[in-house]
């Protein structure tokens, strides 16, 4: 019998982490592949099409809705994200664990589509911490970091719904704990 791929869904507030702790892990499991979603913001300096997101128009973003193309979508921040079924077909067919980066609401919607998925709770140390990423990374005004700060206070409030925790403190030492969940996450989707 052939073991279909894992699927695990890491969830974060913005700027805890979550898309370092990706690029750093998931390179080392050679069978993961990254969910890349639909989003209607700008790219950020280095991000490219295809890779970090498909970069698409409100048009685009709201005709594919339109045509049942989402697994699961959100309104986060302002812009529209989506994870289209498509691609986790594509990604599945080939045998692939399939790595989510998806807000709170978003890791919900994809456990209830997949109750196979797993799922991970990346947490900032402390919300100052959190706010000097936000201002550190420089891709939000003030206001938008704000904004983000208010949300992340209600999407901790929902970590417990998740099957993994890992707070973001020390990136190595988070990194480590990451690697060692994804290993028992794949040890687990072979049993
Ligand atoms: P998310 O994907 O959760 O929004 P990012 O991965 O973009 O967050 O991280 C936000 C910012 O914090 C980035 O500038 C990143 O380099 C930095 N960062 C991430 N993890 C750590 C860490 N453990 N220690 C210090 N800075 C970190
Ligand atoms: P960012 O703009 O920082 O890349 O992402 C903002 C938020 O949108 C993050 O919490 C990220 O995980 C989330 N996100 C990215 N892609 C998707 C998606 O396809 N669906 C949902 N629900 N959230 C997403």
């Amino acid at each position: 019998m052939t073991t279909k791929g894992a699927m695990i869904v890491v969830s974060a507030p913005s700027g805890a982490g979550k898309t370092t702790l990706i690029k750093r892990v998931a390179p080392k499991f050679p069978e993961a592949a990254f969910s890349v979603s639909h989003t209607t913001r700008l790219p950020r300096e280095g991000e490219r099409d295809g890779v970090d997101y498909r970069f698409v128009s409100h048009n685009r973003f709201e005709e594919m809705i339109r045509l049942g193309e989402f697994v699961e979508w959100e309104e986060v921040h302002g812009a529209f994200y989506g994870t289209a079924r498509r691609e986790v077909e594509r990604l599945r067919d080939a045998g692939k664990t399939v790595v989510f980066d998806v807000d709170v609401k978003g890791a919900g919607s994809i456990k209830a589509a997949y109750p196979e998925a797993r799922s991970v709770f990346v947490a900032p140390p402390s919300e100052e911490t959190l706010r000097k990423r936000l201002t550190l990374r420089g891709s939000d005004d003030p206001e938008a970091i704000e904004r983000r700060l208010a949300a992340a206070n209600e999407e901790l409030s929902a970590q417990a719904k998740f099957d993994f925790v890992v707070v973001n403190d020390d990136l190595d030492r988070a990194a480590d704990e990451m690697e060692k969940i994804f290993k028992t996450i794949l040890t687990e989707n072979e049993l």
